[in-house]
């Protein structure tokens, strides 16, 4: 398996080589050349498969020759035995037609775990086989890093920096970072905001000369491709649940960056009959404006009761334009040249084609409570802020009444316990019994001016030998 870059100059690689890398070297994301497809047949019998044995299928071809197939199993069996349920992910049902898929029963209580326990494992297996060490470095304002130190924290050949904005991330979110104890693990609170953290990492992969000549710098944000295909696989768990291929399935995806709903768009190319999928948007809604007139532009960041879902640009919205533009580099790298440079505006054809399988839904702040509230009261089950907004969605979707729609739900609620006051629910849910102890851990982490000297400084001081 091939993977070339959607701007359509950078080498193509193979799947070590782009689980290794973050952007290609032409500014683009890599895709893979041709997608495996899985016939009426494969997936009927995809029903027989628990979760492990589905990921197995799936990854596998993406995975190809890079990874002896005994030791892919062994990876992807470790990973998912990680999960506090043994369905890992279970789903439950809310009306006739509507279902919600809890992908929350990983360590950090967040979507973000199948992928980044798959691709720290990924990783470190790699990397032991080529006698290599890298050093990882994100900034998060919240889910993403708690999954990466999580996903990483067991591997000897990875030194991890996450940045996060010091008294900018919720207590559970900075708990679930900096109580996770080892050498390599580094939690850095900047004193600064999101975007100055995001700055200081940009710059970071742009001149990695302040780190060691035998690293290199790794990127752990959805721009990296095992995130995705690793996203991919509870499609089929749950279409196939419902009955797919038999009966055709719709989605509901609470999204910002675009790469969940995205693995939907793979998992439907590969062959799964998905008649809808729904981009749930919060206020921040550059993805509802696109659908809804063609124009791609920039506005300012609200900050929301779902703040994973907080971005003003989408980065894997590439990744589908590659396609709806016939997979033209040339014509993906003069857009994206030309929205470094303000809105711009996607041809009708490529608007077709994508409103043909998305539609898109826009849930303001009010909404999402009620949301909360009334599925509480309706079904006494409580959906976290991010989820609630998809369940908003596929509830406003107007799809045939044979068709289920499953929406993602992709935190536990005690994450957010403010949205779950906000909605008027006092009665707040605990954290899960893995976590009853989290307020009482001890926490580690390094207070650091917002000078990107400062912070390569100490990285530089702390990598492993
Ligand atoms: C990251 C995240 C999202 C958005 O996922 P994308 O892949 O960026 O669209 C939604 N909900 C939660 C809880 C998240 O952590």
């Amino acid at each position: 398996m091939k993977y070339i870059s959607t701007r359509g100059q950078a080498p193509a690689l193979n799947f070590e080589q782009v689980l290794l890398t973050g952007l290609a070297s032409d500014g683009g994301l890599y895709v893979p050349a041709t997608l495996p497809t899985f016939s009426r047949d494969e997936i009927t019998a995809m029903a027989a498969l628990d979760y492990p044995q589905l990921a197995l299928k799936i990854v596998s071809p993406f995975v190809d020759d890079c990874i002896p197939a005994q030791d892919l199993k062994a990876i992807i069996d470790d990973t998912y035995a990680e999960f506090r349920h043994n369905a890992v992910a279970p789903m439950v049902q809310l009306a006739a037609n509507q279902w919600v898929l809890e992908l929350f029963h990983g360590p950090t209580l967040a979507f973000k775990d199948f992928a980044l326990q798959l691709l720290g494992r990924l990783l470190d297996y790699v990397l032991e086989r080529k006698h290599q060490k890298v050093v990882i470095m994100g900034a998060t304002s919240g889910d993403t890093g708690s999954a990466a130190i999580e996903g990483c924290k067991r591997c000897k050949n990875i030194d991890i920096f996450i940045l996060h904005p010091h008294n900018r991330v919720s207590d559970v979110q900075r708990k679930q970072m900096t109580t996770v104890v080892g050498d390599t693990i580094h939690n850095l609170a900047v004193e600064g905001n999101f975007d100055d953290c995001q700055a200081m990492v940009k710059a970071s992969f742009g001149d990695r000369s302040f780190l060691p000549a035998d690293r290199s710098l790794v990127a752990v944000n959805s721009i990296n491709w095992a995130r995705i295909m690793a996203q991919i696989v509870y499609y089929f768990y749950a279409a196939v649940a419902l009955g797919a291929p038999a009966r055709p399935v719709a989605f509901s995806v609470p999204t910002g960056n675009f790469g969940d709903i995205f693995a939907g768009y793979l998992a439907r190319q590969m062959g799964l009959p998905i008649e809808r999928l729904i981009i749930a948007t919060n206020t921040n809604d550059v993805l509802h404006r696109v659908m809804t007139t063609s124009t791609y532009g920039r506005q300012p960041l609200a900050h929301t009761l779902s703040p994973s879902m907080d971005i003003s640009v989408s980065s894997n919205f590439e990744r589908l334009l590659f396609d709806l533009y016939d997979r033209d580099g040339a014509a993906l790298a003069d857009l994206m040249r030309r929205f470094d440079h303000g809105d711009i505006t996607f041809s009708e054809t490529a608007m077709r084609r994508a409103r043909a399988l998305f539609s898109s839904h826009r849930v303001s702040e009010d909404e999402t409570c009620r949301q909360i509230a009334s599925t509480w009261r309706e079904c006494e089950y409580l959906l976290d802020p991010h989820s609630a907004i998809g369940v908003a969605a596929a509830l406003a979707a107007d799809l045939p009444a044979s068709v289920p729609v499953v929406t993602l739900a992709t935190a536990h609620p005690a994450k957010f316990p403010g949205a779950i006051k906000s909605a008027g629910l006092d009665e707040v849910v605990g954290l899960p019994l893995h976590l009853k102890d989290l307020f009482d851990r001890p926490e580690r982490f390094e207070v650091l001016p917002n000078a990107l000297g400062a912070v390569q400084d100490y990285m530089a001081k702390s990598i492993s030998a």
